[in-house]
């Protein structure tokens, strides 16, 4: 499964344990898509949570908090509303799905595991975890990703994030879906299908590769600013309209050199909005590792050590390295 160059790195064990979790987790939400029309719960910040991310979360949890008693974990969902009384029903589905994982599970322990995932403390190691990247993708059937990353003193050390419905042949969109990636700082970038052995080193798009010279960006118009970014990515001479996808998927797509750019400027409508860190760790790790360069929309690099938001940085701008410091001098002009 692993490439030889990797058999040594110092977070192999972290590693295996990681993409055993995540895999397990990208396959039950499958299960569940397949399985039940899911429907999403309203949080309180007013965005969606289904049966699948609790169930997400449990496992994921479970998994890391067995393996590693003594890691913090910093997870998107707490189990709260699934305690109340109302909530019954929906926690008998989640724990249904946890059971075909692990099969003597009761209902009280799922809520403990997910509950695993609350540390507010940021300790000078821990993992972030968010159990579906993407939930708004996820109901809409469109891309969602489960991403897992470890954080030590700041920097992001290994990160994990399966995307089961990005295709897997690049030049067949329609072809069979489900593509798993990871990197170890300092090891390279890898990717492989979530159902297959074969793993593949991968990199960023060539600076001369005309084809590969497009911008991603996310579909949620609230979640950045489209017309912003639009323009900005004209003034570096990207001409392709932008591919908008849902979730992490995005870092993947630069990861491995389908696209070379991806822009999140800060909405107009909620400029003081702190990216969380669950939302990008993983996913930078993977374009670091793959040759990209990451940063804030100021040049900043991200910091992953100032609680669950990313409070020192504002908007995100990962890229295959040639086109960051042109974007970054258009930005801050
Ligand atoms: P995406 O799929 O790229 O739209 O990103 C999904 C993530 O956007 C969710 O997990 C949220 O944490 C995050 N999000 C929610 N509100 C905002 C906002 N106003 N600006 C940026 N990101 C947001
Ligand atoms: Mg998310």
């Amino acid at each position: 499964m692993l490439c030889p160059s990797e058999q040594s790195s110092k977070y192999i064990s972290e590693q295996n344990t990681a993409i055993a979790a995540v895999v397990a987790a990208a396959k039950l939400c499958e299960m569940v898509q397949k399985e039940v029309f899911v429907q999403g719960i309203e949080k309180q910040d007013r965005s969606p949570v289904t049966i699948a991310d609790f169930a997400s979360q449990a496992l994921i949890c479970r998994t890391i908090a067995s393996t590693f008693p003594n890691d913090a974990i910093v997870a998107e969902e707490d189990a709260a509303s699934l305690r109340r009384p109302e909530m019954t029903r929906c926690l008998q589905q989640v724990t249904r799905f946890v059971k075909r994982v692990t099969p003597d599970v009761d209902a009280e322990s799922v809520l403990d595991w997910i509950d695993r995932g609350s540390s507010e403390t940021v300790k000078a190691r821990y993992w972030t975890l968010d159990p579906i990247d993407g939930t708004k993708g996820f109901l809409r059937g469109d891309q969602y990703a489960i991403a897992l990353a470890l954080i030590e003193n700041g920097e992001v050390k290994l990160g994990i994030l399966a995307c089961p419905s990005l295709p897997l042949e690049l030049d067949h969109p329609e072809g069979d879906r489900g593509v798993l990636f990871y990197a170890i700082r300092n090891k390279g970038a890898y990717r492989r299908g979530i159902n297959q052995t074969d793993v593949h080193s991968i990199h960023v798009a060539n600076p001369n590769d005309q084809q590969k010279l497009r911008f991603v960006e996310g579909v949620e118009t609230a979640h950045s600013d489209h017309s912003k970014q639009e323009a900005l990515a004209q003034s570096v001479g990207i001409q392709a309209p932008s591919i908008r996808m849902d979730s992490q998927a995005k870092y993947g797509m630069i990861a491995q050199g389908q696209a070379a750019l991806y822009l999140r400027l800060p909405n107009p409508a909620s400029p003081n909005y702190r990216e969380k860190i669950w939302d990008h760790a993983a996913g930078s790790i993977l374009v670091e590792e793959a040759g990209g360069r990451v940063t804030d929309m100021r040049g900043r690099p991200l910091q992953f050590s100032t609680g669950r938001s990313l409070q020192e940085n504002q908007g995100i701008i990962a890229s295959n390295g040639m086109l960051h410091d042109a974007i970054l001098k258009a930005l801050n002009a």
